[in-house]
C-alpha cells in the first residue's frame, strides 16, 4: 500500500501531525498499536496544563503562544471545548527554580503576570496554607487543555479530511530504502515517500539506531474528593504548581465530576520498560502526592477516588527531541515529552507536517535538535 506520509503512533503528537498532513490533501496514513484514548502511553488522564511563562526556558514561549492560538482554531474547526483558561499560580520560595524561571520567561516576553506574597495568595484563595516566605507568580492566560479529547478531535478531523487511520496495528520496523520508506507492522507492510515516528515511550525500542538517550519514567495521577470543594471551583480557582523541598506538585480546579486532579512532577526518576512497568498505584505512591500537598492545600484533603500511572519519555536535558533519523532523511522523529509536551501538540503537529513535506518549519525548533545527542555520542 502506498502513501505520501506514514505517521507511526497516534498519541498527542502523531494525531496532530496526521491532522496537519490531511488538511494539505496529502495521502497520509496513521498507524497506532492500541486504540485512541488508551492508558498505556503519555496522553491519558483527561487534562494537561498550558502555561506561557515557561519556567523550563524562555525560548519555549513563542511555541506556547502559537499552540494556544491553534487550540482555539481546533475548537473552531470541531465545535468542541478543548482549552479552558483559569489562570495559574506558580508558587515557591523566591529563589526556587519554578519562581525564578517563570519570572525570567514572563519578563523576557512581556507576559502579563503578578507576583504576590503567600499571605496575599491565601487571602485570595483560602484553599492554600503556605510557608510565609513563599511567593506566587500569577498569570491570567494559563489553564488546561483536554488531552484525550484533543487526540480524538485531531483524529476525527483527520479522518474527515481523508486520512487513513489503522488502530490495533503495531509497527515493528521503519526503514528507508532509497527514496522510499517501508513500514512493517504485525499484519502487513506499507510504503510511503516519508514517515513521521511519534511513538512516545516506545520510540527508543522501535528505533534503536536513533542514538538519543531517551529514558521512560513512571508517573502517578490522583483524583481526590476534596474536603472543601467550593474552594476549588472552575472559573475561579486557578491551575497551580508548588515547588517545595518535596519537589514540584501541581493540580487543577474541580472537574465537573467533583474531583480534583493532583500529581507530582517527576513522581519517580526510576527508568522503566513501557511494556512491563507496574501500572498499579500503591499507598506509597499516593502518599508522595497527598503528604506534602495536603499540608499546603488542606482544603483538598479527602479520599482518593481514582489513580492512574502514566509515562514520561525523558531526554537528559528535559527538552524535546525533533529531527531526522541519522542517515535517513525521509524519517522524522518527534519525542516532545520530558513531562511537559502536551500543550504544544497542535504547533508541533503542524511543524512535523511542514518538516516532512518541505524540509522546513517556521517554528524555531533548534533547541530540540537530535544532533545535540548524536554529536555528543560521537565525541565519546
Ligand atoms: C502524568 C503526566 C502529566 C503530564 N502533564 C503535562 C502537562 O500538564 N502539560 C503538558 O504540556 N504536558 C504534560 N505531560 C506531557 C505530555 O502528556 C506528553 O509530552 C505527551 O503526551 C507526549 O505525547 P506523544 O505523542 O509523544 O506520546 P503518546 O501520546 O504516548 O503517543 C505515542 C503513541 O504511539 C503509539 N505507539 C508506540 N509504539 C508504537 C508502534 N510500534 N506501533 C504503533 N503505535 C505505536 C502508542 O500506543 C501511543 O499511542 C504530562 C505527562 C504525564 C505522563
Amino acid at each position: 500500500m502506498t502513501h505520501d506520509v506514514i505517521v507511526v503512533g497516534l498519541g498527542a503528537m502523531g494525531s496532530a501531525a496526521l491532522y496537519h498532513l490531511s488538511r494539505r490533501k496529502v495521502r497520509a496514513i496513521g498507524l497506532e498499536r492500541f486504540e485512541p484514548g488508551h492508558e498505556r502511553g503519555s496522553s491519558h488522564g483527561r487534562t494537561r496544563i498550558i502555561r506561557h511563562g515557561y519556567f523550563e526556558h524562555p525560548s519555549y514561549v513563542p511555541l506556547v503562544r502559537r499552540a494556544a492560538a491553534m487550540w482555539r482554531e481546533l475548537e473552531a474547526a470541531s465545535g468542541r471545548t478543548l482549552m479552558t483558561v483559569t489562570g495559574i499560580a506558580e508558587i515557591g520560595r523566591p529563589d526556587s527554580a519554578l519562581v525564578t524561571g517563570t519570572l525570567a520567561a514572563a519578563r523576557e516576553h512581556n507576559l502579563p503576570h503578578d507576583v504576590v506574597t503567600a499571605h496575599d495568595l491565601m487571602r485570595r484563595y483560602p484553599a492554600f496554607r503556605l510557608p510565609s516566605d513563599y511567593v506566587a507568580v500569577i498569570q491570567p492566560d494559563a489553564g488546561f487543555v483536554e488531552a484525550e479529547a484533543g487526540i480524538r478531535t485531531h483524529l476525527h478531523l483527520s479522518a474527515a479530511a481523508g486520512a487513513d487511520i489503522r488502530t490495533g496495528e503495531r509497527v515493528v520496523a521503519v526503514e528507508q530504502r532509497g527514496d522510499r520508506v517501508r513500514v512493517l507492522t504485525e499484519r502487513t507492510q506499507y510504503e510511503a515517500g516519508r514517515a513521521i515516528v511519534t511513538a512516545g515511550p516506545w520510540t527508543a525500542s522501535l528505533l534503536p539506531e536513533l542514538g538519543a538517550p531517551l529514558q521512560v519514567t513512571r508517573q502517578v495521577l490522583l483524583w481526590v474528593r476534596p474536603a472543601q470543594p467550593e474552594l476549588f471551583r472552575t472559573g475561579w480557582f486557578p491551575v497551580f504548581m508548588i515547588e517545595s523541598e518535596h519537589g514540584i506538585h501541581y493540580g487543577f480546579p474541580l472537574h465537573d465530576d467533583g474531583l480534583l486532579k493532583i500529581a507530582k512532577h517527576h513522581h519517580a526518576r526510576e527508568v522503566v520498560d513501557p511494556e512491563t512497568y507496574d501500572r498499579s498505584v500503591s499507598e506509597a505512591d499516593e502518599a508522595m502526592i497527598t503528604g506534602p500537598l495536603f499540608r499546603m492545600l488542606p482544603a483538598a484533603a479527602g479520599p482518593v477516588a481514582s489513580a492512574k500511572t502514566c509515562l514520561y519519555t525523558m531526554a537528559p536535558d528535559d527538552d524535546f527531541i525533533i529531527g531526522r533519523l541519522p542517515g535517513c532523511e525521509r524519517i522524522l522523529i518527534a519525542s516532545p515529552c520530558s513531562g511537559h509536551g502536551f500543550k504544544f501538540a497542535p504547533a508541533i503537529g503542524q511543524a512535523l507536517a511542514d518538516l516532512s513535506l518541505t524540509g522546513r518549519s517556521d517554528a524555531d525548533l533548534s533547541r530540540f535538535a537530535l544532533s545535540r545527542f548524536v554529536k555528543a555520542a560521537a565525541a565519546h
